[in-house]
């Protein structure tokens, strides 16, 4: 018997299912009518004190490119950011988390974000300013985890 979900064409809430703020700002990003809203979110959402640099334009072409075949189309995966199914013969490209998104949709997005707007996973970037300050933040978070842990041996 065909299960709830098969009969309503549905599928349970996934992560990309709930609201994403980033992501509605890539949808704005494909609207150029709405640049200057697009800008307004952007500030928002990544200006901040660190404002989010491109993802280098190596790491973006060396994102596989996929063609969408028959079978995968059967599967009907939506493109995050136009909600569009990828079609066969459709040109995509896979982010390193495994998303997967129409080129068209994902290439305007990664001039501006060096991040997949559905997991937020990020991709390198040509700004070494922005590369020292990941690094400083990784570090500092290693060093909480062993100030942590050696708080944990001597009082644990
Ligand atoms: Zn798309
Ligand atoms: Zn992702």
């Amino acid at each position: 018997m065909a299960s709830y979900f098969d009969e309503h064409n549905c599928e349970p809430l996934g992560n990309n299912e709930q609201p994403n703020h980033a992501l509605h700002l890539a949808r704005l990003l494909m609207d150029s009518g709405i640049a200057a809203e697009f800008e307004l979110e952007f500030d928002r959402l990544f200006g901040g004190d660190r404002k989010v640099p491109p993802a280098s334009k190596q790491a973006v072409e060396e994102l596989p490119t996929v063609i969408i075949t028959p079978t995968k189309a059967a599967q009907e995966v939506k493109c995050p950011v136009c909600l569009g199914l990828l079609d066969e013969g459709d040109e995509a490209r896979e982010m390193p988390c495994k998303h997967l998104f129409h080129t068209t949709c994902i290439l305007p997005w990664l001039e501006r974000v060096n991040s997949c707007p559905v997991c937020r996973q990020e991709l390198p970037t040509d700004d070494p300013e922005y590369e020292e300050y990941k690094k400083q933040k990784a570090r500092s978070k290693q060093r909480e985890f062993e100030l942590d842990t050696l708080h944990n041996s001597m009082f644990g």
